[in-house]
């Protein structure tokens, strides 16, 4: 029998509503010492997926009024009986009826145990439960529906339909050397090849989407470079549509790196707002401009600022030569202005060149446009399975690398025992990555990374 736990399944703020979730063998017993209906009906009276309006107690005093929703097992989210008492919302009386809870006899629940306990109890694979930590924390439109897709089983579906061809392969191959007096036919080479290719190429197809994947989900790392005044900071508040740094007229201003996340469309972009670029003799600000150079060196995309309204200068030359060989859209702002800037230079440097008015906030489609066809994302299909995480895209790295060398081994004609060895650690990977295989440490690990009440 797993111990009882309890956990404030919402967030520690003050809301309309606080749920405490209970889950557990006793959950019921549990919140029935907690909870008592308006109507007397004890809740455990009660089917699943019903409800009861009452009150909550602590030493038998009551101290809010209440909702008790009742799950039974198996149909929870655990998968085990489950009580979710919803409070008033604010913190003192959500976080007294969780302690009114635990005094019951519920132990509290470890960061990610209740999705912990959905997993361990066949409610989902281990890549429906990484969906749900990133649904959580999803910052935009296509973070969210990718997640969502995990978590209705994208991902797990294509991996089974993979390990359905190469575990039918490998069981064929298998009885075909293990029982040669019965009459198993043998498999005959075509099939071999066709079937390994096939899930080969399935697999390149989900490591292929897995950087852009990451882009559109996870966001980019962004610099916002260029000389002083060519209008960054003017930019950026455009971008986030709030005054996140100082935008001024004198030159030098924005010193400090200014992290910010906004998003540029169905883009998130983690920007810094960097000092200009121009070389000083002032101490302070040239330390401002030694972190701006080395950010575009570290960043993921450049987004290289130009003042149209003035003539390339040596800070913009500067500026160019930075963005070298780095995924980087020029960006001439000030096109409000009468244009004194030489754009052929900049045409010719930057495979992307974008012109907006950030102070009139025109030009936000072209810079969206821009910027995911240089990073490679324009085409990019949220709906299609995708791998979320390092995890998991080491294991189909390590499977895909198995088929890889299964094929090589049946081009070369090898026994079917040795290419069985290689299919057999491509379904090892394969159940690694859905958890049927996981190792004890990988799910402690994984559900570790969770908030407490998930
Ligand atoms: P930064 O030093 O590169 O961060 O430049 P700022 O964003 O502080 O802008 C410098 C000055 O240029 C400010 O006075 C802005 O209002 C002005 N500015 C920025 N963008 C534009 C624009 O598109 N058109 C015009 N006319 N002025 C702008």
């Amino acid at each position: 029998m797993s111990k009882t736990i309890a956990a404030i399944a919402t967030g520690n703020s003050v809301s309309g509503i606080g749920v405490i979730r209970i889950s557990g063998d006793n959950a019921i017993e549990i919140a029935q010492k907690v909870f008592k209906a308006m109507d007397a009906t004890p809740l455990s009276s009660l089917k699943g997926y019903t409800a009861k309006f009452g009150n909550v107690y602590s030493n038998g005093e009551k101290f809010d009024n209440a909702i008790a929703l009742v799950f039974r097992a198996p149909k929870s989210y655990t998968g085990e009986d489950v009580v979710e008492l919803s409070v008033h919302g604010g913190i003192f009386i959500v976080e007294k009826t969780l302690e009114a809870v635990l005094d019951a006899g519920a132990s509290p629940a470890e960061a990610g145990e209740f999705t912990k306990r959905a997993f361990l109890n066949g409610k989902m694979d281990l890549t429906q439960a990484e969906a749900v930590a990133t649904l959580i924390s999803a910052n935009g439109q296509e973070a969210a529906k990718a997640s969502f897709n995990l978590l209705q089983g994208s991902l797990s579906n294509k991996i089974s339909d993979v390990l359905d061809k190469i575990v039918s392969l490998s069981a064929s191959m298998a009885a075909w050397v293990d029982y040669p007096d019965e009459e198993i036919p043998e498999l005959d080479e075509k099939t071999l090849k066709d079937t390994l290719s096939s899930a080969e190429n399935e697999l390149k197809e989900l490591l292929d989407n897995y950087e852009s994947g990451m882009i559109m989900t996870e966001g980019v790392n962004t610099v916002i470079a260029g000389r002083p005044n060519a209008g960054k900071s003017t930019l950026m508040n455009m971008l986030s549509g709030k005054e996140k740094s100082i935008v001024t007229h004198i030159e030098g201003t924005t010193r400090d790196i200014v992290e910010n996340s906004v998003r540029l469309g169905s883009l998130v972009l983690h920007l810094s707002d960097t000092a200009g670029l121009r070389e000083s003799d002032d101490v302070v600000e040239a330390i401002g401009i030694k972190k701006a150079l080395e950010r575009i060196d570290t960043s993921s995309l450049v987004l290289a600022v130009f003042d149209s309204s003035r003539e390339l200068d040596d800070d913009d030359k500067m500026l160019i030569d930075a963005c070298k060989g780095k995924k980087a859209v020029a960006v001439i702002n000030k096109t409000d202005l009468s244009p004194k800037i030489d754009t052929d230079i900049i045409e010719k440097n930057f495979e992307s060149v974008v012109y907006i008015s950030a102070k009139n906030n025109t030009g936000l489609k072209e810079l969206e446009t821009a910027v995911k066809n240089i990073l490679g994302v324009e085409e990019f299909d949220s709906s299609a399975p995708l791998i979320a995480n390092r995890r998991q895209k080491q294991c189909i790295q390590k499977a895909y690398e198995n088929i890889n060398e299964a094929l090589s081994a049946a081009e070369i004609g090898l026994t079917y025992d040795a290419i069985n060895v290689m299919i057999d650690s491509a379904v090892d990977e394969l159940l690694t990555l859905t958890g049927k295989k996981a190792t004890e440490e990988v799910v402690n690990n994984i559900f570790s990374r969770f908030c407490v009440g998930k």
